[in-house]
């Protein structure tokens, strides 16, 4: 179904509205089909947040030989079958040592002396910890038995040289940071960054240094999603705010496609002015879906547009939700909803995936957790609605003891009740009261 061309449209879009389960699968299956940049090598310490773009592998067996995992005596486990029992101490290792077997080995009625992380010297099949025994002279009294096994590792029984210990693909934390040292690593090779234009539109938005007139508001958008990008593992690209006029959006469009993804604010709802949906149908946009039943972010739209190909004259709009990966010249973008809320709701739920799988990311599931309601949700569900709904609220309490809480909110322009927040609460359709204990679902706000 065409637009009308006039300006402004005053027409409805073809619309396709889905499920917020469909929508994240859609987003899902395109994201499978993405291709990250190329790789840079990188200090360790740099690496950290980037995506692995090679599989590192143990250079050698872990642990490299059979260790000691406490402090204690290296003995033959079948001679404390009856204890007490005395064993005559004839030899110490202490970590970084290496027992000769010629030596320093465990015989008959033998122990030897052991530190935590020190190998396991030839004869001993366990380690009994010293808080178990007495020294005197050359003679340890043991008061307890131990079994074959106890307190040592098995060389190679953490990794074999030559596992796989992280995928390319993953992202680097501290514990992947501490593998990547372990093996001797230190520099990796990560995928570039995928850059990710940000483009704010409408005539009221000012940028943050502007002094906003009487009816303007500052773009905090363009900062909560650049900041929302990196996290993600992307580059923002912040580009001018475009003004709620076709010329000028659709070059703006136009610009931010020659980045590897688009993210647009605002323009996407059914106002008179508001022009983004035909502005990427005049850019020969499919579109996968242009609605999500959530709140808040239900205008939120999702599609590819072929990079340079020629403005459709009839504006038609295409709407699709196969799978297809866009072919090289198609760039992905995102339409979120201007409200800064909804915007940041919508990047998270369906712009991050992308971004994450731009910047090499193996694709994450979304999960839920679940939580014990601290108050009743009555008055703020009165308003009956088929749409899900991702509310502020407070993962507070202490240890085991969590509990969750609404916070107070004026709705999804609301960005001070959003920072108090640290998760959503998640409220199905048509729910009108969740009372006091119960435990529901939540997905916490990503930092
Ligand atoms: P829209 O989605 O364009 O209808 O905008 C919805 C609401 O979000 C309006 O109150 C806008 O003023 C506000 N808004 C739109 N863009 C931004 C932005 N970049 N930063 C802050 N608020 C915005
Ligand atoms: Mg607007």
């Amino acid at each position: 179904m065409p637009f009308s061309s006039d300006h402004p449209s005053s027409s409805a879009p073809v619309t396709q509205v889905v499920s917020f389960e469909e929508a994240r699968h859609i987003v899902e299956r395109h994201a499978t089909g993405v291709c990250p940049k190329d790789a840079e090598t990188v200090d360790l310490l740099t690496g950290l947040g980037r995506v692995l773009a090679e599989g590192v592998v143990a250079d050698r067996d872990f642990p490299p030989f059979d260790r000691a995992t406490r402090d204690g005596y290296a003995v033959r486990a079948e001679d404390l079958a009856e204890v007490p029992a005395h064993l005559e101490v004839v030899g110490e290792v202490k970590a970084g040592a290496w027992p000769d077997p010629g030596v320093c080995s465990v015989g008959r009625g033998q122990a030897v002396e052991i530190m935590t992380g020190a190998p396991l010297p030839a004869g001993a099949d366990a380690v009994v910890m010293v808080e178990h025994t007495s020294l005197t002279a050359k003679t340890v009294e043991v008061r307890r038995g131990v079994s074959t096994g106890e307190n040592f590792v098995l060389r190679g029984s953490e990794a074999r040289t030559g596992n796989v210990l992280l995928d390319r693909g993953r992202r680097l934390d501290h514990a992947g940071i501490a593998i990547a040292a372990a093996v001797g690593k230190s520099r990796v090779q990560v995928f570039r960054k995928p850059r990710v234009a940000v483009l704010s539109t409408g005539d009221e938005v000012v940028d943050v240094d502007a002094t906003p007139g009487p009816a303007q508001i500052r773009n905090s958008n363009a900062y909560s999603l650049a900041a929302q990008v990196q996290s993600a593992g992307g580059e923002a690209v912040r580009l001018a705010i475009a003004p709620d006029e076709p010329r000028r959006l659709r070059a703006l469009i136009e610009e931010g496609l020659d980045c590897d993804i688009l993210l647009l604010t605002g323009g996407v709802s059914m106002g008179k002015y508001d022009l983004v949906v035909q502005a990427l149908g005049e850019l020969n946009a499919e579109f996968y879906f242009t609605g999500v039943e959530i709140q808040p972010g239900r205008p939120v739209v999702f599609g590819s547009c072929s990079a340079g190909a020629p403005a459709r004259a009839d504006g038609d709009v295409v709407v699709g939700t196969q799978a297809m990966a866009p072919t090289p010249h198609r760039k992905y973008f995102f339409g979120l909803p201007g409200n800064p809320v909804s915007t940041m709701v919508t990047f998270e739920l369906f712009a991050r995936p992308m971004i994450e799988a731009l910047a090499g990311m193996t694709p994450q599931p979304l999960i839920f957790l679940r939580a014990r309601l601290k108050l009743e949700i009555r008055t703020e569900l009165r308003k009956k609605t088929r749409l899900k709904r991702f509310l502020p609220a407070v993962l507070a309490g202490e240890f085991e003891n969590a509990e969750l809480e609404l916070v107070r909110w004026q709705g999804s322009g609301d960005i001070a009740a959003l920072a108090r927040a640290n998760c959503y609460i998640v409220i199905p359709p048509n729910c009108e009261r969740i009372g006091a204990g119960e435990w529901i679902p939540l997905l916490m706000r990503s930092s």
